[in-house]
């Protein structure tokens, strides 16, 4: 598997720290709003990473923070009347929604910033006691960035160069800075905002040293991949490199993963521009599967433009993805037939998709090749399956297009139909305690069931159910 690294700039042959194994940390979005998006591009890309990862054998530490304290979560509520608090808690709580609609896994830990405080303010001491950092006398917090002799390695930016384009960008308020360049790390407080003690002031972390901190403390010093969108190169993950090889001493990160711009007209979409649209308004037109379609369409380095049309064209496509898994599995269920020897020999053609689709994937996620690849099987399989084909013919072919949509992240069988599924399971479940005499637990089955608005009714011909 060869992954495109920020660092080299050059596709590497993925090799995890240890074996079967791999740590992976994205940076989340700031929590003041609802996620536009552009702010979904990372979530669905790097979810799909993980997912290749996984269907691959790898068990995935995948961390993804929350920044709940920042200038803007503050700016919000104040507008509000109400804590930053109850507005970083809404927000995560509506971004949870949007993953869940784009059928994002929940990360293996979502660190929120406010409560990783103490770790930020242990790494901080650390780089003080080492010469990386120090207090100026308003208790605001520097990194030394002259002192760490790397510094530009990810970004390919030179410190000279930096250091004529910083002169003129000193923010007024930062006079105490030993060097233009040298970023914050503890900030004091102001009026009205929140605040923790600290040994240098009352006050607050700068944004990079959260996630050094989170990164640290939840996969360790050293990890595989550190992912999030390009404009985080710099300065964002250029500190976070700085902050932690300087208390680590050790490589921070192996593999830099950066994903290109949604654009809108051809202009990065954000916040600040007022150019976006929030996955809720997406969420009304469509389903979310079809935002989800319409990124994994594009390589994921490359700027992406959105329009009406390349979503109306997701839409159509993913449809037929859906119509074929649908009649697969009307002809696996319609027909009990074992496979007759002309099926067979199609088996290694239908397989040969699934080679297909992992060497794209291979190739540093290469998600629009492997979506081919999912459109040549679809193909194969509306030509080659009809009235006269065996059930587990359709059964074989579907099994690998639902296995593949699902390393993409694409539902691609009708949920209502899983969860029917899931209720034949359970009665049968029911069906053998009552065998065994255990009726406590078949009436316990029966209310789980009812739970889940499920009836059940015994007759002479066996149980029937119904949705109530
Ligand atoms: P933010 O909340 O702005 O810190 O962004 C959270 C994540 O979304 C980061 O990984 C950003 O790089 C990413 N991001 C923000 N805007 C865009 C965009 N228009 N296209 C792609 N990624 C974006
Ligand atoms: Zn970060």
């Amino acid at each position: 598997m060869k992954i495109f690294n920020t660092m080299t700039r050059r596709k590497e042959e993925f090799v995890p720290l240890e074996e079967g194994k791999v740590k992976m940390y994205v940076c989340g979005p700031t929590v003041y709003n609802l996620i536009h998006i552009g702010n979904a591009r990372p979530m669905i890309i790097f979810d799909t990473v993980r997912r290749y990862m996984e269907y691959k054998g790898y068990e995935v530490n995948f961390v993804s923070n929350f920044t709940d304290v920042d200038d803007k979560i503050i700016k919000k509520a104040i507008e509000e009347g109400v804590t930053a608090e109850e507005i970083s808690t809404r927000y995560i709580e509506e971004c949870k929604k949007d993953m869940a609609g784009m059928n994002v896994k929940p990360a293996t830990t979502h660190p929120l910033a406010t409560q990783e405080i103490d770790g930020m303010i242990e790494m901080i001491g650390s780089l003080i006691d080492k010469g990386y950092a120090y207090a100026v006398s308003d208790g605001t917090v520097y990194f030394r960035v002259k002192k760490f002799k790397e510094y530009g390695k990810l970004s390919h930016k030179n410190l000279d160069d930096l250091q004529s384009g910083f002169r003129s960008l000193q923010v007024s308020g930062e006079e105490q800075k030993e060097d233009p360049l040298d970023f914050v790390l503890w900030k004091p407080k102001k009026e009205g905002e929140p605040y923790w003690k600290s040994p240098w002031c009352d006050g607050r972390p700068g944004w990079h040293i959260e996630c050094s901190v989170m990164s640290k403390k939840y996969l360790g010093e050293e990890i595989d991949i550190h992912a999030g969108g390009e404009d985080l190169i710099f300065p964002h993950h250029e500190n976070e490199i700085a902050q932690s090889e300087c208390c680590n001493g050790k490589i921070f990160a192996r593999y830099w993963m950066h994903n290109g711009f949604l654009n809108i007209d051809n202009r990065k979409m954000s916040k600040s521009l007022g150019n976006f649209r929030t996955v809720r308004e997406i969420a009304k037109q469509y389903d979310l599967q079809v935002l989800r379609f319409f990124m994994l369409n594009a390589h994921y380095r490359s700027p992406l433009n959105f329009s009406a049309e390349l979503m109306e064209s997701s839409k159509n496509a993913l449809e037929r993805i859906v119509e074929a898994a649908g009649r697969l599995k009307d002809r696996r269920d319609a027909d009990q037939r074992e496979m007759t020897s002309t099926e067979k020999e199609l088996l290694s053609t239908a397989d040969g998709f699934a080679v297909k689709f992992e060497e794209a994937m291979d190739d540093d996620f290469n998600t629009a090749d492997a979506l081919a690849a999912v459109f040549e099987l679809v193909k194969f399989a509306n030509t080659k399956v009809n009235e006269e084909s065996t059930g587990a013919f359709a059964g074989y072919l579907l099994d690998i297009l639902v296995r593949l949509c699902d390393v993409l992240g694409l539902i691609v069988l009708k949920k209502e139909e899983v969860l029917d599924e899931d209720i034949e399971a359970l009665i049968e479940e029911r069906q053998a305690a009552r065998k065994a005499k255990d009726f406590a637990k078949a009436d316990e089955i029966r209310a789980k069931l009812l739970d889940m608005g499920i009836e059940l009714k015994d007759t002479r011909e066996g149980v029937k159910w119904k949705r109530v």
